[in-house]
């Protein structure tokens, strides 16, 4: 290890990897590596690791579960972090003496942890089922769908600053809306619910009611990061019409750049076919702004999180 990576990394209770594929570890599966890829073994390493990168001026980056992210083909700079030790994957039920409550690890799955709530009875992140990712990544990104937001669960969220500062906001002055929240960039270390006693079957229903619906709307089984675009405004040109209906009513559903395609299942999902890279699937998504901006007046922005060496 160099002189430098060792003034950073040296002495740490870290897992270090250097240059690591990571777009292979994304839900797209395509893009570049990391320069370090390191998983902290406990939350004083990542602590220290985290004022090591900011007193020398290191950027660092959290991976979650890779189902957001699009890599780019040279992959990324800097320190990508990956919070899947065990010590930021637990759960904590009755969380504080409150039945319901569960402090849940930023690394938790959160397939898992529909799993579970649904075998203990547990109702109120049923909203999430069918949605892949990391507890840190849906609470960065406010994921959801017709059926509500993470936020809607959210209590208080555990948090670090760039500079190394531990702090627990309140859920409710984090202002969070569609796909976004003022919550400030850092680390997302675990997340407070309050989820709500119920019939295990019922809760059970809920579940494979939502799923059905998204695999039945959605390409779930191909390679994708989800919905490309955000929705548009709908008091704006785009007249109450979602990012997918723009791309339907192009008449680019099946287009193509590279191998990269919108769904014919979803208009709003770009998928990666065997031989693509990110740079298909970032041209094919410039193309598909300037056609929806040309044809309807109605300028689309980027719900997929691009990672590069150039971005800061
Ligand atoms: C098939 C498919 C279906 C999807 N359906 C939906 C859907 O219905 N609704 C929806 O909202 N999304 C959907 N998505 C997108 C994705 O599931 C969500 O955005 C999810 O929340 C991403 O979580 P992640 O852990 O994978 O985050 P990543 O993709 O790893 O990261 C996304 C962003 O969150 C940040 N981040 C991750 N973890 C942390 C942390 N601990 N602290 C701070 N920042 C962090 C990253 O730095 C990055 O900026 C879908 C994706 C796929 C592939």
């Amino acid at each position: 290890m160099s002189l430098a990576r060792s003034s950073l990394l040296g002495g740490l209770d870290l897992n270090v990897s250097l240059d690591a594929p990571l777009g292979s570890l994304t839900w797209f599966g395509i893009g570049g590596h990391a320069d370090m890829l390191v998983s902290p073994r406990s939350e004083e390493a990542l602590i220290h690791l985290i004022q090591r990168c900011h007193e020398q001026d290191v950027k660092v980056r959290v991976f979650g579960g890779g189902a957001n992210l699009l890599i780019d083909d040279a992959g990324v700079s800097g320190v990508v972090l990956r919070l899947d030790d065990e010590c930021f994957r637990r759960i904590r039920y009755n969380a504080e003496g409150e039945v319901g409550a569960a402090i849940v690890g930023a690394g938790v799955d959160l397939f898992g942890f529909v799993q579970d709530t649904k075998r203990r009875g547990l109702a109120g992140f049923e909203m999430m089922a069918g949605i892949p990712g990391t507890v840190g990544g849906a609470v960065r990104m406010n994921a959801g769908g017709a059926w509500g937001e993470i936020s809607t669960a959210l209590q208080s969220v555990d948090h670090l600053s760039w500079d190394g500062q531990h702090r627990t906001f309140d859920a409710a002055t984090l202002g969070f809306r569609y796909r976004g929240s003022d919550l400030p960039s850092g680390v997302i270390l675990s997340a407070k619910m309050i989820l709500q006693e119920d019939d295990p079957v019922t809760v059970s229903n809920r579940v494979k009611e939502i799923f059905q619906h998204k695999r039945s709307s959605q390409p779930m089984g191909e390679s994708s990061a989800g919905c490309a675009f955000r929705n548009p405004d709908p008091d704006g040109p785009a007249e109450g019409r979602s990012a997918g209906a723009l791309i339907d009513q192009a008449g680019l559903k099946g287009h193509r750049i590279g191998g990269a395609v919108v769904s014919d299942q979803h208009g709003n999902f770009v998928v990666a076919e065997s031989g693509a890279n990110a740079s298909d699937v970032h041209r094919l998504m410039d193309d598909i702004q300037a056609r929806v901006l040309d044809r309807f007046g109605v300028e689309l922005s980027r719900e997929i999180v691009f990672w590069s060496r150039e971005e800061q």
